[in-house]
């Protein structure tokens, strides 16, 4: 993909090296000296470090004006690029998405990108690396930890830039969801546990296809290099059900875990790329092999 390495994203949070557990005797705002000193206590006599636990947990509260946190830990070169290379995307999708909300009559209101290390606490409860990138609707935020990519590339044979920016792009595809109230419908749908998955894998293929649409806008913007929609495919079919938004003490159930077949994967998000426009994305209107119908949701 075609970009340039500016300054980083005001929407991005660099929370690298500070994950729970590794973040040392920080006092969070607000405990005061006595609490400090129980938790001392606690630390002595479990043989654990409590104050860990409020590492992180004051991060709930979004920083002012959304900065960055000061000091972010400077990570490798390759690192430190893959951190501006995200941080470009994100507002290559954040920019895309506001027009076409535009053009809807409706308006975007951004997602914030977390860049963590090994673990994080999110708006919907604790997530370690191993989960994968998800969004929390709750804050909406995305969480990423870059080490996912060496997994992808590893273990899943995805490589390259483009690869990566699909990642993101599907979870910024959640957050439309979200703004669209099309996250909330399905959720409401989950009292009938028998349809959970079926709504839960048409989510996942329309953010797919939604990171296609924004795919389409990189291509007429002549920000597509060859092989990068391969990349992407790739990356698309790579990513298996149990790789994705499986996150420790998230509001995302295990029954709600599957992200459809690679084929329908890489299937939508082509289909997003080919068309541009997120109205073929209505992932609940499409009869799909071997995932339960239902008529199609409205959005907001
Ligand atoms: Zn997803």
């Amino acid at each position: 993909m075609r970009w340039t390495r500016g300054n980083r994203s005001e929407d991005l949070e660099d929370r690298r090296g500070e994950s729970p557990g590794r973040g040392g005797l920080r006092v969070g705002g607000g405990i005061g000296l006595g609490g400090a000193v129980i938790l001392l206590v606690l630390s002595l006599v479990f043989g654990q470090n409590f104050f860990a636990l409020l590492d992180g947990g004051g991060d709930l509260t979004p920083s002012p004006g959304g900065g960055a946190p000061t000091a972010p830990r400077k990570g490798s070169p390759a690192e430190e690029q893959a951190a501006d290379f995200m941080s470009f995307v994100l507002d290559d999708l954040q920019s895309t998405w506001a027009r076409e909300f535009t053009r809807l009559g409706q308006e975007y209101e951004r997602a914030k990108l977390v860049l963590f290390t090994d673990a994080v606490r999110s708006g919907c409860g604790a997530a370690e690396a191993a989960a994968g990138p998800f969004y929390c609707p709750e804050d909406r935020k995305v969480y990423i930890d870059l080490g996912f990519y060496d997994d992808l590339k590893n273990r899943f044979g995805a490589s390259g830039d483009f690869a990566q920016a699909y990642v993101l792009a599907h979870e910024i595809g959640h957050h439309v969801q979200h703004l669209l109230g099309l996250t909330e419908q399905v959720r409401g749908q989950h009292a009938r546990p028998d349809r959970a998955n079926a709504l839960s894998v048409r989510l996942e293929l329309q953010a797919d296809c939604l990171a296609g649409v924004w795919a389409h806008s990189t291509n007429e913007r002549r920000l597509l290099e060859e092989g990068d929609v391969e990349e992407a495919l790739a990356a698309a079919s790579a990513v298996g059900d149990d790789r994705i938004q499986k996150q420790a003490g998230g509001r995302v159930t295990p029954e709600t875990r599957t992200h459809g077949s690679a084929r329908q994967r890489a299937g939508w998000f082509r289909r997003g790329l080919e068309s541009g426009r997120m109205q073929d994305c209505d992932t609940f209107r499409t009869v799909l092999p071997g995932v339960e119908s239902r008529a199609p949701l409205r959005s907001r």
